[in-house]
């Protein structure tokens, strides 16, 4: 019996995959949509019918079900999930910038550098756990990133990591595009662009991330989407709210895959977080994030698969950072993240410490 815990407790996952869903705040990721919002014409995109049909229920559980059906099933009885500070779970940003060059960096860094403080910074000058990652023998070559927003190719610092990081409108596939591949870039190309040219539609991002997984196999595979930052900061809460229900589809097709692959099956961890959360308190500030907005530092995060445990929704009296994610990461797939920087200690009960 002790011998059986010891090996369960071992078990690494040999494959990760990381994914965020930018400026999503975890209010509604614990407590569904926000009648208060929906109900105001300013926000509501003259269809809060759509809404609350879409969206609504008088009961908690099932309100944020509707929204996030893959988490609030799947996700909730096979993994854990973090933030609700209705119980005091707390998940915060460790920086003090609330906005996403410095929350992807934190992320990716396990480090609140407060030299990145502007979302134009240069390419990052801190190593990342995916830069890490990509200089062990084991993994070299075998990761990848794909994100919505064109600044990912700076934060993961793409030119000297050398990770192909896929952003806004590059193309998929490299040098030899597969047909999917070349649809997606065909498409992506001659989209409609509401984010104008330094960001694309998520639907891109995960079409091209999702054939990248299928037939490159990566070991490591960053997925960031960026529509639920997007329609909150244009005040539209229905495309927001579409966007999350979206993302969370998503989720569900590449847990899918991975359960259904011989590499990635039962040897595939899956970590779903955000960079940074929005106002609150002062109603209309759920469009905002920033310095000056007051609760926009409050984030969640999710995980799932190989090595840890299922425990459902934490509601335990918790202080978790940002700044803890590289390392969980990292030792998810059994490896110390180490840099030149200070790295946070990873959260030793996602491991099932
Ligand atoms: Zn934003």
């Amino acid at each position: 019996m002790f011998f059986m815990v010891a090996i369960a407790n071992a078990q690494k996952a040999e494959n990760i995959i990381i994914i965020t869903t930018d400026g999503f705040r975890w209010q509604e990721v614990f407590k569904g949509m926000d009648s208060s919002i929906a109900n105001d014409p300013q926000y509501n995109q003259d269809d809060s019918s759509y809404i609350f049909q879409n969206y609504w229920s008088n009961d908690e559980k099932e309100r944020r079900k509707k929204l996030m059906p893959f988490l609030w099933s799947v996700i909730e009885s096979k993994g854990q999930i973090y933030g609700n500070r209705g119980y005091d779970n707390k998940v915060n940003n460790a920086n003090p910038y609330k906005f996403s060059y410095p929350g992807y960096s934190e992320i990716m860094t396990g480090f609140a550098d407060t030299s990145i403080n502007s979302n134009s910074f240069p390419p990052n000058p801190n190593v990342t756990v995916l830069e890490f990652f990509n200089q062990q023998p084991r993994l070299k070559g075998k990761v990848a990133a794909f994100g919505a927003w064109e600044a990912f190719d700076r934060i993961l610092n793409e030119k000297r990591s050398g990770i192909p990081v896929m952003s806004s409108f590059d193309a998929a596939g490299g040098k030899n595009p597969n047909a999917n591949e070349r649809l997606i870039n065909a498409m992506n190309k001659d989209s409609y662009r509401p984010f104008g040219e330094g960001e694309c539609l998520d639907v891109f991002t995960h079409y091209a991330a999702l054939e990248h997984l299928k037939t490159k196999k990566p070991r490591v595979l960053y997925i960031a989407y960026g529509e639920t930052d997007e329609w909150a900061h244009g005040g539209k809460y229905r495309s927001y709210l579409d966007a999350a229900r979206q993302v969370d589809a998503w989720i569900k097709k590449i847990w899918e895959f991975v359960q259904s692959d011989p590499q990635y099956k039962n040897k595939t961890a899956l970590f779903i977080t955000t960079d940074h959360g929005r106002g609150d308190l002062i109603k209309k500030e759920w469009r905002d994030h920033g310095k000056d907005v007051v609760d926009a530092y409050q984030i969640w995060f999710a995980a799932m698969g190989t090595g840890i445990p299922a425990k459902g929704e934490i509601k335990d009296n918790m202080q978790l950072f940002q700044d803890q994610f590289a390392q969980t990461i990292a030792k998810l797939i059994g490896i110390t993240y180490k840099a030149k920087h200070p790295v946070s200690p990873e959260i030793k009960s996602v491991l099932g410490k």
